[in-house]
């Protein structure tokens, strides 16, 4: 896989130019300029920085039958990782929050009758242990990316994180989160464009393409891209993955429900099954750095 070049001073600075010392990017151990080489991050035998990663599956874990069917159904349309909420950071106190520690139970079932590792998402401090008893991959949600007391125990855990952008974060606040886990001792970070807030209201967040080459660019670790939440429209999602995918992400988080309309969250923005299988055959079959099978 070709190298993506160190920043050059001008990038570097754009890119932190809220920092008093413009001369070095403030997130060093994530940087670029000190460690040239692209880190591969390994999570439950899977490659993040190798290859073209796909992790996929509903967004709410429903029930054991519910997780069993999604990992079988992203299993056979060549995803490498399972994903599944157990507990669900909602807008609304009201919506669904997540089934809990039983739903990671069934997470980790599928994962094992798959063959899949698993990633889930962790809320709060007190579930760090839980969690990491569970996930091969904790998953930072996008409105935890600051919670830097739960960086720092995720950073103690040594479990290797995905770490979500939060959705109105810099790319120099993002980076700088991923430095609270580096400096807290764990190297296995892997970062996820999920979107961010703009003006525009018509896609469910704004999907910061360049900000991926950019931080290619600017750091050593894996990024990959989930379109499912940068558009919130699953009609959008085969062309955003394809996006990701041109500008060197290092994979997709992609949710898949085996009946989107009865999806207990983000129906909307989850890909059928069959839709999904079509659109991994696809990017499979692309040329060089894309294939992670190749
Ligand atoms: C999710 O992946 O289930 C999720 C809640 O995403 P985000 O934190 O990016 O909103
Ligand atoms: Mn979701």
């Amino acid at each position: 896989m070709p190298r993506p070049p160190a920043p050059g001073p001008r990038i570097a600075r754009a890119a932190h130019s809220e920092a008093a010392d413009q001369s070095a990017p403030p997130f060093r151990l994530a940087s670029r300029q000190f460690h040239p080489e692209s880190s591969v991050v390994r999570a439950g035998g899977i490659s993040f920085g190798a290859g073209l990663v796909v992790i996929a599956g509903p967004c709410s874990i429903e029930s054991r039958r519910h997780i069993l069917e999604s990992a079988r159904s992203v299993k056979a349309a060549g995803a490498d990782m399972l994903r599944g909420g157990a507990y669900k950071p909602r807008t609304s106190p009201y919506d669904f929050q997540g089934l809990g520690e039983k739903a990671l139970r069934w997470l980790a079932e599928a994962g094992e009758a798959t063959g899949l590792p698993v990633v889930t998402e962790v809320l709060s401090q007190e579930d760090v242990e839980r969690v990491a008893e569970y996930a091969d991959l904790i998953q930072i949600g996008a409105r935890n990316m600051q919670n830097t007391a739960l960086l720092r125990k995720l950073a103690r855990t040594k479990r290797p994180v995905l770490l979500k952008r939060g959705p109105s974060a810099t790319i120099s606040e993002w980076l700088l989160a991923a430095e609270y886990l580096l400096a807290g001792g764990n190297p296995n970070v892997v970062l996820c464009e999920r979107g961010i807030r703009t003006f525009e209201t018509a896609t469910r967040n704004t999907l910061d393409l360049a900000g991926v080459a950019l931080v290619k660019r600017l750091s050593h670790l894996p990024v990959i891209v989930d379109p499912s939440h940068a558009t919130g429209l699953a009609a959008l999602v085969p062309a955003a993955s394809r996006a990701a995918v041109a500008v060197g992400a290092d994979g997709l988080l992609i949710e898949v429900h085996p009946r989107p309309a009865e999806a207990w969250s983000d129906g909307a923005q989850s890909l059928d099954p069959r839709v999904f299988a079509a659109l991994v055959q696809e990017l499979r079959a692309w040329p060089a750095r894309a294939n992670a099978h190749a």
